[in-house]
């Protein structure tokens, strides 16, 4: 089983100045400190507190045409739809929708906050192993554009329900291409023995039958390898070539496949590691699947966010032992998992340029959550940080918020969008009531 490609202990973390001069959205201003777009951090700690999310408009933006801009430019005619799990705030789903994306999604929620944020039913896909009959009934009554199916016993159900309901779902067939990603065990998602897809033997032969099941209509073939790809293009080209072929097949075969989705699981560099660009991914769909001459469909979540959104936290204490020093932040695992769960590394940048310019020794950056996982990183080059001192935890935009939960009690932080020169509170932090709300004891302790 590959594991991810382990960074080599011996190359130097890049610096400070190399982190910000990677990150668009980000400068270092003399007296205001680390700015997001136009908006100072610490402006935004001093009004919201911490820890609070920090998403920028333009990154998403830029982003969203870098992506179109690879595709058309590679002659491709390919909708996005952006895979709402990696940033589900309404105010960030509004931005992609203003830039004509659509929307993947996998649960109702993620459903509703899609169409809530005005992203058209005939924009929206429905991925997932585990549809419920409840979301595909909800499915079904906005009439998205189509729902990807996961399993025989998956398509039995929506056709029983599409055709008591009077309706025709529309469906692609998922396709596990038993191929190795190669990045982490937990995010990969294309091959044979993970939960994902029909296996590519049984496609032809359930494809046909999903042509004369009642209810449901075919139209084309999906796709989704994985998450966080960076190893190159070479498991992405050995999929989608596998899938240009089984198209073929059953177009030789008269059944409609009308367009290809490609899924998503393009990487992004979150130290300093190689990433593939968009253009590469173009290419590799276009070397693929272009011969086909069919609409492609792509479904971005981390590449489009990831590097949009920063976890703006206060150090709490410096805590010194014997052997090691500890920042301890008010922000904790319970925000921010990926370091716990998937031993992610994230730019971590003292907010006040003044920090930033200090001489710089070996500390851990902890949360204060009753865990030894709850580490951000260990033995981090960082300047000394007095309590209340404000840091960022970069490229936090995707798989950050969304992955969040109340562990030790603790309330989900609050999220911010900056535009330019202005800042809003997109999601309010959640209260101490709030985290009490709906609880309550049994009748017979009540008294
Ligand atoms: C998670 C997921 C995506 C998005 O993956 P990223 O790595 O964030 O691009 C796309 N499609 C499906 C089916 C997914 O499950």
């Amino acid at each position: 089983m590959a594991s991810p490609l382990p960074l080599s202990a011996e190359t130097p973390d890049p610096g400070f100045a190399e982190l910000i001069a990677a990150r668009p959205a980000l400068s270092l201003h003399a007296q205001d400190g680390l700015l997001v777009e136009e908006v100072p951090l610490a402006r935004i700690a001093e009004v919201v507190g911490t820890p609070t999310w920090v998403y920028s408009a333009g990154t998403l933006r830029r982003r969203a045409r870098a992506l179109k801009r690879a595709l058309a430019e590679a002659g491709l005619r390919a909708s996005i739809h952006y895979a709402v799990k990696a940033n589900s705030n309404l105010a960030v789903l509004h931005v992609l929708a203003a830039e004509g994306l659509g929307a993947d999604v996998v649960s109702e929620g993620e459903l509703r906050a899609a169409r809530a944020a005005g992203i058209p039913a005939s924009a929206i896909v429905f991925s997932g192993v585990g549809k419920t009959e409840r979301e595909l009934r909800l499915a079904l009554a906005e009439d998205i554009a189509q729902i990807n199916l996961e399993s025989v016993e998956e398509a039995e159900m929506l056709s029983a329900l599409a055709a008591s309901l009077g309706r025709t779902a529309r469906v692609a067939l998922r396709v596990n291409p038993d191929v190795d990603a190669r990045t982490h065990a937990k995010i990969t998602t294309g091959r044979s023995e993970n939960k994902f897809g029909i296996g590519i033997d049984q496609a032809p032969a359930l494809y046909a039958r999903l042509a004369i099941m009642p209810g449901l209509a075919p139209v084309g073939l999906a796709t989704h390898i994985g998450s966080q790809i960076t190893s190159g293009m070479a498991a992405y080209r050995a999929a989608y070539a596998r899938l240009a072929e089984l198209a073929q097949e059953l177009l030789a075969r008269g059944l409609p496949v009308l367009h290809i989705d490609c899924g998503g699981g393009l990487g992004i560099p979150y130290r300093d590691e190689p990433a593939p660009l968009p253009e590469a991914l173009a290419g590799a769909i276009k070397s693929t699947i272009g011969p086909l001459g069919l609409p492609v469909m792509l479904e971005p979540g981390r590449w489009i966010a990831g590097p949009a959104g920063v976890l703006l936290a206060s150090v709490v204490l410096q805590k010194q032992t014997p052997s090691r020093r500890f920042l301890v932040l008010d922000a904790a695992m319970n925000d921010l998992i990926r370091p716990a769960m998937y031993e992610a590394w994230h730019g971590i940048l003292p907010v006040s340029a003044a920090a930033a310019a200090s001489p710089l020794s070996p500390a851990d950056v902890v949360g204060p959550v009753c865990e030894t996982g709850d580490t951000f990183t260990r033995g981090r080059a960082l300047p000394s940080l007095h309590p209340g001192a404000l840091v960022a935890l970069l490229d936090a935009g995707g798989y950050g918020a969304v992955m969040s939960s109340t562990y030790n009690m603790r309330p989900l932080a609050a999220e911010v969008m900056v535009d330019g020169a202005r800042f809003a509170v997109v999601r309010d932090r959640q209260s101490q009531e709030a985290l009490l709300a709906g609880q309550r004891l049994p009748p017979w302790e009540s008294d």
